[in-house]
């Protein structure tokens, strides 16, 4: 299966219809997904793209969106005696003056997991202490997540909860004015949510959406089903990943994650708040909410995001990489100073292992 949607002669019969359709004038198209980055990078997609056409990376990667603030009261936590249990990524992400990995090396006990289910096993050999799953990522992994607190974990385990939704973001961006003219929807967040949490916007600013499978035929096919819908003025949600993707997505998983979670307004990192797109524990299930459990002390430094220069308008798919002056010098996948850079799904860490110039 995996061969066919990299076969080479397939591809290059799609890139002869983009190249049909795609008119001269310049289009822009933004994914909000660290895989489909990954794909289009490391494969070389936009160089077979005519040069009107542009695929910018978006907020796709929930590392990278993880603001500052949320490291730091892990950090609080940790320092206050809570074993830390998060995902592998997260350690480097910096905090306002500090990081995970900086914890650990400081004799913090922090321990990556694959799972939250993980985080329970901790807490269950460990009654005496405190575990905080610090939770991230979409709509992929909250269910996981909810799963795990609705099913009355030991009490000396909580969540801090730092998961995000994609389709206010998109709407976000969408009515933010960033000048995109189609989306690439995530395919495995569509799994989960399935199409209709897109239909409103789309119509609503009548931009075109695709949802699309993560091997390189998906992306240049999601691609040219987005310029034919540019060029017969529709826009509509279609799904490109129909051997994923059902149309009303994966109700059990959904009905975990409305159990235990609801919408909240939260800031992502390098794009402020955005309303109704992070989920916070529901007061049902409060007594697994390390918000409210702890009594998590915020410095004024705390609030400030890490210092890198250009990691919002990366974000915002404003800029590319290469603009940044510390790409690639003092930036680094082993000395990342911004998120971008921390995740393999982030956009600055993508650019630095292919060597691509992005857009
Ligand atoms: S190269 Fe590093 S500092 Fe520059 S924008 Fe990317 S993550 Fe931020």
């Amino acid at each position: 299966m995996t061969d066919f949607f990299n076969d080479k002669g397939t591809a290059q019969r799609i890139v002869r219809k983009i190249r049909d359709i795609s008119g001269s004038e310049k289009i822009r198209i933004m994914h909000v997904c660290g895989t489909h980055e990954q794909t289009i990078t490391k494969n070389g997609l936009r160089s077979l793209l005519p040069e009107n056409i542009e695929v910018i990376p978006g907020p796709g990667c929930p590392v990278c969106i993880t603001p500052a603030t949320e490291i730091n009261k892990a950090i609080y936590l940790s320092r206050n005696g809570s074993i830390i249990a998060t995902y592998g990524d997260m350690l480097k992400v910096p905090g306002s003056t500090s990081s995970l990995a900086e914890e650990i090396a400081k004799g913090a006990d922090i321990r990556v997991v694959y799972s939250p289910i993980e985080g329970v096993d901790i807490a269950k050999r460990n009654p005496e202490k405190n575990v905080v799953f610090l939770g991230i990522g979409f709509e992929t992994t909250a269910p996981m997540t909810g799963q795990v607190v609705a099913g009355l974990p030991p009490e000396n385990f909580s969540v801090l909860c730092s998961h995000r939704l994609v389709p206010p973001a998109i709407d976000f961006l969408l009515k933010g004015g960033y000048d995109i003219d189609g989306f690439i929807d995530p395919g495995h967040v569509s799994i989960i949510i399935g199409i209709s949490p897109y239909l409103d916007m789309c119509q609503k600013y009548h931009v075109p959406q695709v949802i699309s499978g993560f091997e390189p035929l998906d992306i240049l096919m999601s691609i040219f089903m987005i310029l034919r819908q540019i060029k017969n003025n529709t826009a509509a949600v279609e799904n490109e990943y129909t051997r994923a993707v059902k149309p009303a997505g994966n109700a059990i998983a959904r009905k975990l994650m409305n159990e235990v979670f609801e919408p909240c307004s939260k800031e992502w990192r390098g794009l402020g708040v955005i309303p109704d797109a992070s989920l916070k524990i529901r007061s049902e299930y409060a007594q697994y909410d390390a918000e409210k459990r702890f009594n998590i002390e915020m410095l004024e430094s705390d609030v400030c995001d890490a210092d890198c220069p250009l990691c919002a308008s990366i974000l915002k798919g404003l800029s590319n990489p290469v603009d940044c002056e510390l790409f690639a010098k003092v930036c680094n996948p082993g000395n990342p100073v911004g998120a971008c850079m921390v995740s393999s799904e982030g956009t600055c860490n993508i650019a630095y292992r292919y060597g691509t110039i992005l857009f």
